[in-house]
């Protein structure tokens, strides 16, 4: 085995750790995301935690995918919190 042979295969190497790890930040990055979003109690439809259709019941920000589940949430906001 020469030099050059050992330095292409060190460089492999190296790739496919920079590249594991970037996928791990990846797959980190959407965990967070997973965590920023929540359930829509009314729908059971993920929802982002950006989402403008919020409703606050009893101290709890509850997200709503649209207008229309967050007026039916509102009406009766116990028939969908179990
Ligand atoms: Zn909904």
């Amino acid at each position: 085995m020469n030099t050059k042979t050992i330095i292409s295969l060190l460089t492999i190497f190296l790739i496919a750790l920079t590249y594991g790890q970037y996928n791990n930040i990846e797959a980190n990055k959407n965990k967070i995301k997973e965590t920023k979003a929540s359930i829509d109690p009314i729908c059971k439809m993920k929802v982002s935690n950006n989402s403008k259709d919020t409703v606050i019941y009893k101290k709890k920000v509850y997200v709503l995918c649209s207008s229309f589940c967050k007026e039916k949430f509102k009406k009766d906001p116990k028939k969908y919190l179990n």
